[in-house]
């Protein structure tokens, strides 16, 4: 059979991979991945179902039966096994999955075993690049896995799971083909040189329209980057207060490891340390700024900027307080840089007897939630995952059907794209040649095609590839 025959051509040339997909350590089961020309056999080697016969049966049938460290050797586990056949598989290929017992060594040894009966070892996302080289998905649904697996929040599952879906890829392909219809017609006119000057400037005209058209999409999917970011990551919160206060305790408190340095010395968070941190309401990724105070020295002037910054690109900022200490000017400095941002304040130390009273702070900053807390014991804390979560459900989300891009590699290409129209839409209304436009133009399409892999190199696989685990 014809296809039969494709199929050992591309045996020829591609070798079979495994892997373990699912995370180390102790479960239900574990599952090991194999894809390849090879996977039947090499599975089949090692494979006895109930009733003694060893083989790979029947695919898109699960059975269930031994494997064997060896042919002909002792079993390591009981599985279930099933085949897939290529093409219509998650790679394209062949693809065989044995289900094992959830645990290191079983699922290693059952790995091992697979890779001496003749599989070689899968590098991070190979399963996911081979289904792309096969044109099982394109290069924005690869990332998308990754970004699905690695998604924090609910709206980043849905985001990465739209994108999956082929969402984003179709908006990039209308936009690429409406460009490519423009260059299509700058050659036409290419073509007939000769046409007389009024013809020549309406089309133009119309030409222009079009570009200004598309240009406007494409930057409208570049403005819709950092809302895409924020559904994708969750919501930025700003640590801020005057040095030691208590700020890198609290993050650690908070992200439950050792994220920031802590000193007793002010002024020695120099730079913007992050967490993502689980909240009740979802993930939000907490920065703890340099102390804000006014600057001793340079580089703690360049802190207490980047401590602005943070306050201007969070969601929600908790000024922390130092509750064993009476509020002074610096507090005060502190209590007017969030006014008027939702915010929540903390008084921290908690475990010390207390020098701040509420009503002082209400004062301070009148409307925002006061919650007592202590880095040191973890006492309120709660209280304080409590207050966020309310400042940060009342505050405004993107409309959820958007086409939203997050990837800055997708912001760069769009970018490029919507200089090259403009840089298109320039030479239009400048009379240059039709040649010079359609160059533009395919300059413009190419941008987008590097989002679907239309276009890509080597280099830019490996990154992508680069980030996902082994066995996806
Ligand atoms: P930052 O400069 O605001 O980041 O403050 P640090 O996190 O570096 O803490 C400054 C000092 O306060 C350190 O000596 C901490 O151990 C101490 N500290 C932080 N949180 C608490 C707390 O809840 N209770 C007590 N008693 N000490 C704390």
């Amino acid at each position: 059979m014809e296809g039969e025959r494709r199929d050992r051509e591309v045996a020829a040339v591609v070798d079979t991979i495994a892997a373990i997909a699912t995370p180390p350590g102790q479960g239900g089961i574990a599952i090991v991945r194999v894809s390849g020309p090879a996977a039947r056999e090499v599975v089949g080697r090692l494979f006895r179902r109930s009733g003694g016969r060893t083989g790979m049966p029947e695919p898109r049938r699960v059975y269930l039966g031994e494997l064997l460290a060896a042919p002909g050797g002792p079993a390591l586990d009981q599985v279930l096994a099933f085949a897939m056949p290529g093409p219509r598989s998650y790679t394209g290929e062949d693809v065989v999955e044995v289900q094992c017992h959830g645990g290191t060594i079983v699922s290693r040894r059952i790995l091992e075993s697979i890779l001496a009966a003749g599989a070689r070892a899968a590098e991070p996302g190979e399963f996911t690049k081979r289904a792309l080289l096969n044109g099982r998905l394109d290069l924005a649904q690869a990332e998308a896995v990754a970004d699905l697996i690695a998604a924090r929040t609910e709206a980043g599952r849905r985001l990465a799971w739209s994108q999956l879906d082929g969402v984003l890829s179709a908006r990039v392909g209308a936009l690429r083909d409406a460009i490519l219809a423009v260059r299509a017609r700058c050659e036409a006119a290419l073509d007939f040189p000769e046409e007389d000057d009024v013809v020549a400037a309406l089309a133009g005209d119309a030409l222009a329209r079009e570009c200004a058209r598309v240009r406007r999409e494409i930057d409208g999917l570049v403005a819709g980057f950092e809302r895409g970011r924020l559904r994708y990551e969750g919501a930025r919160v700003a640590l801020v207060g005057k040095p030691n206060v208590g700020k890198s305790s609290l993050l650690n408190a908070l992200a439950g490891r050792e994220r920031a340095i802590v000193t007793a010395v002010a002024g020695t968070t120099r730079d913007v340390v992050e967490a993502t941190v689980a909240l009740a309401v979802g993930p939000v990724v907490i920065a703890d700024t340099a102390g804000l105070r006014a600057a001793g020295d340079e580089i703690e002037a360049l802190g207490v900027a980047r401590s602005r910054a943070a306050i201007a690109d969070a969601a929600c900022t908790v000024a922390v307080f130092d509750g064993a200490a009476p509020l002074d000017a610096d507090d005060r400095a502190v209590a007017a840089a969030v006014r008027g941002r939702p915010s929540v304040a903390l008084v921290n130390k908690s475990d010390l007897p207390s020098r701040v009273p509420t009503a002082a702070l209400a004062d301070l900053l009148p409307g925002v939630p006061i919650v007592r807390a202590s880095a040191l014991t973890r006492a309120g804390l709660d209280g304080l995952g409590a207050a966020l979560g309310a400042v940060l459900a009342g505050g405004e989300e993107a409309p959820e059907d958007e086409v939203a891009i997050y990837r800055a590699r997708h912001r760069d290409a769009t970018r490029r794209a919507s200089d090259e129209v403009a840089r298109a839409e320039r030479g239009i209304a400048a009379g240059a040649g039709a040649e010079l436009i359609a160059s533009d133009l395919a300059a413009a399409a190419e941008a987008l095609g590097t989002i679907t892999g239309e276009v890509t190199t080597e280099d830019v696989l490996d990154r992508i590839f680069g980030e996902f685990c082994i066995g996806k």
